[in-house]
C-alpha cells in the first residue's frame, strides 16, 4: 500500500482538485495595509472588559454555550436599530461562516449563486465549497453596477442566490440602492448583501437595512472584523425576516459560538463607542489617501470604505514590489493595473504616500 504525501494523491472531491486555499500573505512588513484590518489596537478599557467578561465564563466552560447567542443577538439588534430584534438576528465566526450557512441552506449542489467581478474573492470560494454553481456576473468598464444591467443578468440566469457587496471589495464604492431593490425584484431566490464596511460608507449612504422590512428575502451580512476592530475575534452577523434565521438554523453546527466568543464580543459591544472612536480616524486618512494619489495623477475608485483601490497602469505587481521593498505591504487583488490599500493610522498613510510619491515616476495613470 503506497501512503499518500501530496494533496494530489488524496481522494479529495473533483471539483476541489487543483484549488488553491484563500490566503493573502501574511508578510512581517513594517506597514501592513493588506487585508482591512483595523490598525488600532483594542483601547485598554476595553481589553479589560473583555478580559473580564471572558474570565466570568471559564468555570463554566464543561458547559457548552448557549446554542442561539440570544442575549448576543439581543445586543446585536439593539446596535443595528431599525427596528431589528434578536429574531431577525443570527451570529456566527466571522461573516464568513454565515455566508456559507446561508450557501448551505439557500445554494448548494444542483443550485447555483451569483455574484459582480470584482467582488469578495470569499464568494466564489464559499460556493465552491458548498458544492454551489458560481456565475461571475459583469460590471461596467469603470466597475460600475447599474440597476438595469444587475437586474437583466439576474433575470437572464436566475440564481437561487445573488450576493451584492456594499461598499464593495475591492473597489469601495457603495451601491445605490435602486441596484439592491432592482435585483431583489428579478432574482428569484436570496438577495446576500455584504455590508462588512458599512460604518465607513459616505454620509448620505444608506444602509440596505433600510430595505429589510420590504423584502423577506434579502439578508444583510454585518461584521466586527473591521469597524469594530475585532477580527480575531471572529464575529459575524446578519439581519433579515425571522424566517431566513430559522432556515440558517437548519444548517449550523450545534453551539459552533464558544461561550469565550459569545462573551467577548457582547463586551466589545458594550464599549462600542470607544472601539468605533476608529472609525472617523480611518475616514479621514482614507480620503486622504484618495485625494493624494489623485494629486499624483492616478485614477482612483470612490471609496466607501477603510481601503482604497487605485490604477498604477501596466503591471501591478511591479508597483507592488516596489512598495514592499519600501516596507510597506498593499494588495494585489488579481485586476490588472490596480492594486488596494488598506486605510490605517496617519502614519500609516504617511509611509505609504511618500513611498508612491517616490515610485511615481513607475507609474502611469489608466487610461
Ligand atoms: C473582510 C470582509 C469580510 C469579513 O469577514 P469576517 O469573516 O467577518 O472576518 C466580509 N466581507 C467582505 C467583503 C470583507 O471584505
Amino acid at each position: 500500500m503506497t501512503v499518500p504525501i501530496t494533496l494530489d494523491d488524496l481522494p479529495i472531491r473533483d471539483d476541489l482538485r487543483g484549488r488553491s486555499p484563500y490566503g493573502a500573505p501574511q508578510l512581517d512588513v513594517a506597514v501592513r495595509l493588506n487585508t482591512n484590518e483595523n490598525s488600532f489596537p483594542v483601547p485598554e478599557r476595553v481589553v479589560e472588559a473583555i478580559a473580564t467578561a471572558v474570565g466570568a465564563q471559564l468555570r463554566q466552560l464543561n458547559r457548552y454555550p448557549d446554542r442561539d447567542a440570544v442575549a448576543l443577538r439581543i445586543d446585536l439588534a439593539g446596535y443595528l436599530g431599525h427596528d431589528l430584534t434578536a429574531a431577525g438576528v443570527w451570529a456566527a465566526n466571522g461573516s464568513n461562516e454565515v455566508q456559507q450557512q446561508l450557501l448551505q441552506v439557500f445554494a448548494g449542489p444542483g443550485r447555483v449563486a451569483l455574484g459582480f467581478t470584482p467582488a469578495y474573492s470569499m464568494h466564489p470560494l464559499l460556493a465552491l465549497g458548498t458544492g454551489t454553481r458560481w456565475i461571475d456576473g459583469r460590471r461596467g468598464p469603470d466597475f460600475a453596477l447599474t440597476a438595469t444591467d444587475a437586474a437583466a443578468q439576474v433575470a437572464a440566469d436566475q440564481p437561487d442566490l445573488v450576493f451584492l457587496c456594499s461598499p464593495n471589495n475591492p473597489t469601495g464604492t457603495a451601491l445605490d440602492p435602486a441596484v439592491i431593490t432592482a435585483v431583489l425584484d428579478a432574482a428569484p431566490g436570496i438577495v446576500v448583501v455584504d455590508e462588512a464596511y458599512a460604518e465607513f460608507a459616505r454620509a448620505g449612504t444608506p444602509s440596505a437595512l433600510t430595505l429589510l422590512s420590504a423584502h423577506p428575502r434579502l439578508v444583510v451580512t454585518r461584521t466586527m472584523s473591521k469597524a469594530f476592530g475585532f477580527a480575531g475575534g471572529r464575529l459575524g452577523y446578519l439581519a433579515a425576516h425571522p424566517a431566513v434565521v430559522d432556515a440558517v438554523q437548519l444548517v449550523r453546527l450545534p453551539y459552533h459560538l464558544s461561550a469565550l466568543t459569545q462573551a467577548a464580543a457582547r463586551a466589545a459591544l458594550a464599549h462600542r463607542d470607544a472601539l468605533l472612536g476608529s472609525v472617523r480616524v480611518i475616514m479621514e486618512q482614507r480620503d486622504r489617501i484618495v485625494a493624494d494619489l489623485r494629486r499624483l495623477g492616478l485614477t482612483v475608485a470612490d471609496s466607501d470604505a477603510n481601503f482604497v483601490l487605485f490604477a498604477v497602469g501596466g503591471d501591478q505587481r511591479r508597483v507592488w514590489r516596489a512598495l514592499l521593498e519600501r516596507g510597506v505591504l498593499v494588495r494585489d487583488v488579481g485586476l490588472t493595473g490596480w492594486l488596494r490599500v488598506t486605510a490605517g493610522t496617519p502614519e500609516e498613510t504617511d509611509a505609504f504616500l511618500a513611498a508612491m510619491t517616490e515610485l511615481a515616476a513607475l507609474t502611469e495613470p489608466a487610461r
